[in-house]
């Protein structure tokens, strides 16, 4: 294995290293007036800073690029296999390929988290979240892991816990998910407690498991990226990026991340963190508006400019119903021919366009049409990507794909300020409920699957949305209608019908 840094220990290095490239630059335009033996002292000392950061990224790549490597060796190797057998084992092999995959699949999602973290883009939300509620949510969803490994999941609070605190829910969620998961995972026997307590503000959250536990030389190192531990564990360990994110994530939201443990005696993962108490009881949230079908005013013209013809009809099917004049093209020199001709009120635009720059494109579009024109870009790689929005005057805004098409009529309505019409008295999307109640024995654990849902479509998680659909189906027959149709909608790539079937599911028990 080879030794990688910690992500925390990685990221004030990077940080000094971009604050030391800007210093160096200020020092060698001024190093023809002065350079005393202080200055020269303060050069080294940079240059030192920004090598260790230098080689402590390359060996985080060098990491990478051996983790990807196995499992893409497996499919490649495993892929000959079957074309050479003609068919003989190929479905062993394809079991190994798509295992192979699914770890490819985990990785990648792993990498985008940290990747998030490293570049200081992840902002913490600041939510009063009811906090009891919360817990019980969290238990619900790992409930079914713990059960099918026959082992106990408890969670022990004390009384008097606050009804809300501030907290940022998701990352919070993902943390203490990260670490129930893992101990589930190294338990065989006997049970895991997610021991919570409450005092003066600070939360404490113990994650104790009667697993195969941890030699104490493993311990630090297991938060580092792609550390996992030899020995009883290892056929399980997953890509090794769940610790190094959750402690990350801790320290971000300004605590700590701690565990006690001993070989085959289990282990004790502890988060302390500061969770305020809100002054008032937070006001309810008003209730969903209707579902939006029109606008009004006068016509407005759009032009949508992808190269991916399923994109170009999925966002003009969403757009014509609304009263929306749409026009699509699929290349630079269609789109300015268009946007001459039809003089669009807004342009939707990808950024990788088959061999051209949507950016070049953009900025091309707001010379000829000035800033009346609002561009709206459009991307799978988000706005770190070059030219982003901050940088580069051409465009007006950014929308990660996929998104929520809520997501995408907000920032319309934004850019070209029009009233939505909206239908009275319907739920937000056309497509809720449809199926049948679920009885209250499931429906608690289907709800928390189902706010799990609505927060994965968020950020268009497809893989995790499926494994939370199939976690729905195994509930059990009374909620296999409400899975297929989930799975119904995610197959046709229709997040918001999604989004609108697990909100609904939260409330549609018997
Ligand atoms: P992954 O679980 O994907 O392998 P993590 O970063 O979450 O990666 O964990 C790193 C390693 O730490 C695991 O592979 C395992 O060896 C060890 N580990 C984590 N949690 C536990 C636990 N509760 N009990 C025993 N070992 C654990």
């Amino acid at each position: 294995m080879i030794a990688t840094p910690s992500l925390p220990d990685l990221l004030p290095q990077i940080y000094r290293q971009q604050a030391v490239t800007g210093g160096l630059r200020t020092w060698l335009r001024g190093a023809g007036e002065s350079g005393g033996p202080d200055e020269l002292s303060q050069l080294r000392a940079a240059k030192e800073a920004a090598e260790a950061a230098n080689e402590a990224k390359t060996r985080f790549l060098a990491s990478v690029s051996h983790e990807i490597r196995s499992p893409l060796n497996a499919i490649y190797g495993y892929a000959q296999l079957i074309e050479r057998n003609q068919g003989k084992d190929a479905v062993s092999a394809a079991r190994v390929i798509r295992r192979s995959a699914e770890h490819l699949a985990h990785l990648v999602e792993g990498l985008l988290d940290m990747s998030l973290v490293e570049g200081g883009a992840l902002k913490l939300d600041r939510e009063a979240i009811r906090f009891p509620e919360f817990l019980d949510q969290l238990i619900a969803m790992l409930e079914l892991q713990a059960q099918t490994k026959g082992i106990a999941l408890v969670l022990e609070r004390p009384p008097g816990l606050p009804e809300f605190v501030h907290a940022d829910p998701k990352r919070l969620r993902q943390v203490l998910i990260n670490l129930l998961a893992n101990a589930i995972k190294f338990t065989d026997q006997g049970q895991v407690t997610l021991r919570v307590g409450y005092r003066n503000e600070l939360a404490t959250f113990d994650v104790i498991d009667t697993g195969i536990g941890i030699a104490p030389e493993d311990a630090a190192r297991i938060f580092a990226p792609f550390e996992r531990v030899a020995g009883p564990g290892a056929d399980r360990a997953g890509v090794g990026l769940g610790l190094a994110i959750t402690q990350a994530l801790v320290q971000i939201m300004g605590g700590e991340v701690r565990v006690e443990s001993a070989l085959g005696e289990g282990s004790r993962f502890t988060v302390r963190l500061m969770l305020s108490q809100p002054h008032a009881p937070p006001i309810a949230p008003a209730p969903e508006p209707g579902a939006v079908t029109g606008y009004l005013g006068r016509e407005r013209w759009v032009l949508l400019i992808d190269d991916d013809p399923v994109h170009l009809g999925m966002v003009r099917g969403l757009l014509e119903p609304l009263g929306f004049q749409v026009r699509t093209a699929s290349d630079s020199e269609t789109g300015l021919a268009l946007a001459a001709q039809v003089q669009p009120d807004l342009v939707l635009c990808d950024v990788a366009l088959a061999g051209e720059s949507g950016w070049d494109l953009a900025a091309l579009l707001r010379r000829r049409h000035g800033a009346g024109l609002r561009i709206v870009m459009l991307s799978g790689e988000g706005p770190q990507s070059a030219g982003s929005p901050q940088e580069s005057p051409a465009n007006d805004t950014f929308v990660m794909k996929p998104f929520d098409f809520t997501v995408l009529l907000d920032v319309i309505a934004e850019q070209i300020d029009v009233d939505w019409v909206r239908a009275v008295g319907q739920p937000r999307s056309t497509d809720a409920a449809g199926f049948p109640p679920l009885p209250q024995a499931i429906a608690g654990r289907a709800a928390a699957h189902c706010a799990e849902i609505e927060r994965l479509v968020r950020i268009g998680h497809v893989r995790a949305i499926e494994v939370e659909i199939d976690a729905i189906a195994a509930l059990g027959p009374e909620a296999m209608s409400l899975a297929e149709r989930m799975h119904a909608a995610l197959d046709s790539f229709d997040l918001k019908a999604l989004a609108s079937l697990a909100r609904s599911a939260q409330t549609h028990a018997a």
